[in-house]
C-alpha cells in the first residue's frame, strides 16, 4: 500500500502514515484463521495464557518471540498436535472451530503444518515424499504443479531425502505441505539453521506460495530480519501472551520493542 494515500477528509490517516504513530495495524475484520483467548499447556504447566491472533485470507503474518515464548505451542495447538493440551479459548478456520478435532481432520479442512524438525521420510525419494503427501490430501495439487515451485528439487527428484542438505529438506517439507493445496500454511521456524543464501531462497519461496497460490501463511520465527523480509504484519509473543501487533515498518523502527521482546 502506498504511503501517500490521500484521505477524503484529510484527517484520521493513520494508515497512510502509521510508522512511528504507535497505532497497531488493522486486523482483518473477517479472518480466515483466528486464535481467540487460546490457553494451552503441558503436564508440566500452562504455556499460553490467552493468545489472540487473526490472519486474513491471503495474508502472510509472522509470530515472533524469544525461545520458550510459546510460538511452537501455538502452532501445534492450531494444527491439533497430540501435545499441547488446549485448556481454553478457540481456534477457528473460516469461522468453524478446530479445537478438539484430530490433526488429520484439521489437515483435511485445509491447514498444513510444517514442523521445525521438517519431518521428511528419509528413505523415500524427494518425489515419493511429495507423492505421499498428495495421496493423503483431500484436494491435492499435482506433483508437477508442486515441483514448478521447486526447480532445484525437480532436478533431483529421485534422490533420497536423507541425502539432501538442510535447506533442501526444508524445501521438501514445504513442498509436502504445499501438495495438500491448503488454505493456511503454518511454518515453524523455516529458516532455522540455514545458511544466509538458503534463507533468502526460502523467503522467496514462501512469498511466491503466498502470492501465486494464494495460500495464507502464519509463520513462527526467531529470525526477525527474515520475518520482516517476507511478512506484512507481525505478532510478538512473550511468556504466552501477545504483547504487540505491528507492521514491518513499525517493527523496524521500534528498537525498544525488538530489544525488550526479541533480543535484537
Ligand atoms: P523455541 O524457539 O525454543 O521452540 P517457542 O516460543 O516455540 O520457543 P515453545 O516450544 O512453545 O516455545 O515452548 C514454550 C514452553 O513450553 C517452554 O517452556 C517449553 O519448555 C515448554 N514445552 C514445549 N514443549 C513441551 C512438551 N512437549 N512438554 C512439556 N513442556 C513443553
Amino acid at each position: 500500500m502506498s504511503d501517500t494515500t490521500d484521505t477524503a477528509d484529510g484527517v484520521d490517516d493513520a494508515d497512510a502514515d502509521d510508522a512511528g504513530s504507535g497505532a497497531s495495524p488493522a486486523e482483518p475484520a473477517d479472518p480466515l484463521l483466528s486464535i481467540e483467548g487460546l490457553e494451552a499447556g503441558y503436564e508440566t504447566g500452562q504455556v499460553l495464557f490467552g493468545v489472540d491472533l487473526a490472519v486474513g485470507d491471503g495474508e502472510l503474518v509472522s509470530l515472533l518471540g524469544r525461545n520458550g515464548a510459546g510460538k511452537t505451542t501455538t502452532l501445534r495447538a492450531v494444527a491439533g498436535a497430540d501435545v499441547p493440551r488446549v485448556l481454553g479459548g478457540d481456534v477457528r478456520l473460516a469461522g468453524s472451530s478446530l479445537v478438539g478435532l484430530p490433526a488429520y481432520e484439521i489437515a483435511a479442512q485445509g491447514v498444513a503444518f510444517v514442523p521445525e524438525d521438517r519431518r521428511c521420510f528419509p528413505r523415500l525419494s524427494i518425489e515419493e515424499n511429495v507423492r505421499v503427501a498428495i495421496n493423503h490430501a483431500r484436494d491435492p495439487m499435482s506433483a508437477e504443479a508442486v515441483f514448478d515451485f521447486f526447480p532445484e528439487l525437480a532436478k533431483m527428484r529421485t534422490k533420497d531425502a536423507r541425502n539432501t542438505s538442510g535447506g533442501e529438506q526444508q524445501m521438501i517439507a514445504i513442498a509436502r505441505a504445499l501438495a495438500a493445496n491448503p488454505r493456511v500454511m503454518l511454518l515453524d521456524e523455516p529458516f532455522e539453521g540455514l545458511a544466509p543464501y538458503i534463507v533468502r531462497r526460502i523467503e522467496d519461496l514462501i512469498a511466491e506460495i503466498n502470492a501465486e497460490q494464494g495460500i495464507t501463511v502464519l509463520m513462527v520465527e526467531q529470525n526477525v530480519a527474515a520475518a520482516m523480509a517476507v511478512a506484512d504484519r507481525h505478532y510478538v509473543l512473550d511468556e504466552g501472551r501477545i504483547v504487540a501487533q505491528v507492521t514491518t515498518q513499525q517493527l523496524r523502527e521500534d528498537a525498544e520493542l525488538r530489544q525488550s521482546y526479541l533480543g535484537v
